[in-house]
């Protein structure tokens, strides 16, 4: 039986943390770097293949592996091949800050992971390079060219709305996705119990953005019923698409199709939940498969109909992470 929750949502798309260790130090999500506060106990490899067995079990058709940085699982390349042995499962896709993409692309694909997700905050070496917190700038663009040459069916460049930071660049992407085929995404900061500071000084919304699409010819499109949130625009000048992720945006809940397990082997029903709900103790043993999918059903019922951003409730996530962003 199909998840599905007390407000009619139903859940295809299932968001798989398997580390929260990043080797950036990004401004707004771990500005001091990763630090070690917990033995190492992320989800194995086996618990991994377990839990996605059960979500594709009950509708999941699309994992999205993240983290973290989800690169650094020196495993990583046999949980994308575990994922795609399971049937059910369409499509799997990774979000990664892109350091070693140029090396790893060609693995990935024939591992069998089909979407990619990089982040780019900034198109100048400089700004990139002070968001992040690394001089990472040219590995990551190589890798995007890499990611091309490969031919995954779909990437995507995540990029978030920094005001001061990269609020001006626009222009500069725009001008990247003339002749790439890439969906480039512009994503609202949320706040998050850590960095509500650099949230409440550098939050810039996407109507900006949304106002010179809709002047300028650009057409919203349809989402796939396994899609991200966010809204997609195309235009006919243009091989890439735009997309913008505007959390804070009246109804952006009533269209949630996703779920997350974080790293720990915790269910949460949404990146801002106050509390995740543990599954690892029914990861141990295939034979635990049906009493797995029953504590999801259970679990997905409390689903409640929205976040709380706007109240500025974040829940228990002190940086998306945490959870896998
Ligand atoms: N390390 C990978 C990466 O850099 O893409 C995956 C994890 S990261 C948490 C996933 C995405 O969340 C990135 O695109 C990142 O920019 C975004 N992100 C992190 N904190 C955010 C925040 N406070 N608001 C909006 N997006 C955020």
């Amino acid at each position: 039986m199909q998840l599905s929750d007390s407000f009619g949502r139903k859940f295809y798309y299932l968001r798989l943390s398997i580390t929260d260790v990043c080797n950036f130090k990004c401004e707004y999500c771990l500005p001091d770097g990763y630090k070690h506060t917990q033995k190492n106990c992320f989800i194995s490899l086996d618990e991994i293949r377990r839990t996605v067995t059960a979500f594709a079990a009950v509708g999941t058709q699309k994992v999205r592996i993240t983290g973290g940085e989800p690169a650094l699982r020196k495993d990583l390349t046999q949980i994308i091949e575990a994922i795609a042995a399971i049937p059910q499962i369409k499509k799997i896709a990774m979000t990664t800050n892109g350091y070693n993409l140029a090396k790893k692309a060609q693995e990935w694909y024939d591992a069998g992971l089909n979407q990619i997700n990089i982040s780019v905050d900034s198109l100048n070496a400089n700004s990139f390079n002070k968001i992040t917190g690394v001089n990472r700038f040219d590995d990551v663009m190589r890798g995007i060219d890499k990611a091309l040459e490969v031919g995954f069916d779909k990437i995507k460049i995540n990029s978030v709305l920094i005001k001061n930071f990269n609020d001006h660049e626009l222009g500069l992407f725009l001008n990247f996705i003339k002749e790439r085929p890439v969906e480039m995404r512009f994503i609202e900061l949320m706040e998050c119990g850590d960095t509500n500071s650099f949230y409440k000084q550098h939050h810039y919304s996407g109507e900006h953005i949304k106002k010179h699409l809709e002047a300028n010819d650009w057409q919203l499109n349809k989402n796939a019923k396994d899609a991200g949130p966010a809204q997609v625009y195309s235009h006919k000048d243009y091989q890439g698409q735009l997309g913008l992720i505007m959390p804070y945006s009246q109804d952006f809940c009533a269209t949630c199709n996703r779920l997350r397990v974080s790293s720990l082997g915790k269910m949460h029903l949404c990146l801002f939940g106050d509390f995740g709900i543990d599954i690892r103790d029914l990861l141990q043993r295939d034979d635990q498969c049906q009493q797995l999918i029953s504590r999801l059903h259970g679990a997905v019922a409390t689903k409640d109909v929205s976040h709380y951003l706007h109240q500025g409730n974040t829940g228990q996530t002190p940086h998306l992470a945490s959870i896998g962003g």
